[in-house]
């Protein structure tokens, strides 16, 4: 069965979360571990973990994907910049402890004029501070579009962070869609040839998420403005075809779609499952 789910909001907690998941057909959700531009998470009510467990496995939901909030720049000059990334990072990670053994994404960050040699290099330095053994969540670095200096737009520097990081059986990809297809990898047209290249240059087996964007801009715009799938430049069945790939299917994906209420998603859902069933 095809795992798939969209990014939904926390502010009722993680029952809730389920409960939505479960109206729209998914078995997986996407959720930000507070509010995305930073601030204080809210304390986990152990009875919403609770409630939520039981309302999970009747959903038949069991990944879930948390996002860490997309402010954070661990590859900050300003080393007060840095120290906040490291502080959410470790304190969201803390709490996820809660529901073991799930995901937790988050965005390289952004060089500035420092370089992506010194980007990648602190971004694993917060890596080896917030890792610690015996943490059971899968730390997932975002392939990006490289807009502007952000740091892993090519698989390269994905690569390059992950061999500096000590416990890196924790850490591992997960793939944007939109942002891999804006950084120029032809996902429509060599969707085999871009997944030899990951697995040439960072491993397939590091690979664990998917989120599945359509994007509004060509083959290598290094833009990252997200659509609907089928509604932008890569398309349904190039979108559909990452589903079924032999190397992918097993994997949870997530869509990041801009829709104004769930009925979207659950469209979404439902036509890529019929496809995926096909
Ligand atoms: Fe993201
Ligand atoms: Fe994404
Ligand atoms: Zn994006």
């Amino acid at each position: 069965m095809l795992t798939i789910g969209c990014h939904l909001s926390s502010s009722k907690g993680y029952a809730a979360m389920a409960d939505a998941a479960a109206s729209i057909g998914a078995d997986t959700f996407q959720f930000f571990t507070r509010n995305p531009r930073g601030g204080k998470a809210k304390a986990i009510d152990p009875a919403d973990v609770t409630a939520f467990r039981e309302r999970a496995a009747r959903a038949g939901i069991d990944v879930i994907l948390a996002h860490a909030p997309y402010t954070l720049n661990p590859a900050a000059a300003d080393e007060r910049v840095a120290e906040f990334a490291r502080q959410t990072m470790a304190d969201d990670l803390a709490r996820m402890e809660a529901t073991p053994g799930q995901l937790y994404n988050f965005h390289p960050g952004c060089h500035v004029k420092q370089g992506a040699d010194v980007g990648v290099a602190k971004i694993a330095d917060v890596l080896n501070e917030v890792l610690a053994p015996g943490q059971s969540t899968t730390v997932l670095l975002e392939t990006m579009a490289g807009k502007g200096t952000e740091v892993g737009g090519r698989f390269e520097e994905l690569a390059a962070i992950i061999e500096r990081v000590e416990l890196s059986d924790q850490v591992g990809v997960c793939l944007d869609t939109c942002h891999v297809w804006d950084g120029g990898y032809d996902i429509a047209g060599d969707l085999d040839g871009v997944l030899a290249e990951f697995d040439r240059v960072v491993g397939l087996d590091r690979l664990r998420a998917i989120h599945l964007n359509d994007s509004l801009n060509p083959l290598g715009a290094r833009k990252d403005r997200h659509a609907a799938i089928g509604e932008g430049r890569i398309g349904f069945e190039a979108l559909s075809a990452v589903t079924r790939h032999p190397a992918l299917r097993h994997l949870p994906f997530f869509l990041e779609t801009p829709h104004d209420d769930l009925s979207g998603y659950a469209d979404e859902i439902a036509r890529l499952r019929a496809a995926w069933e096909g």
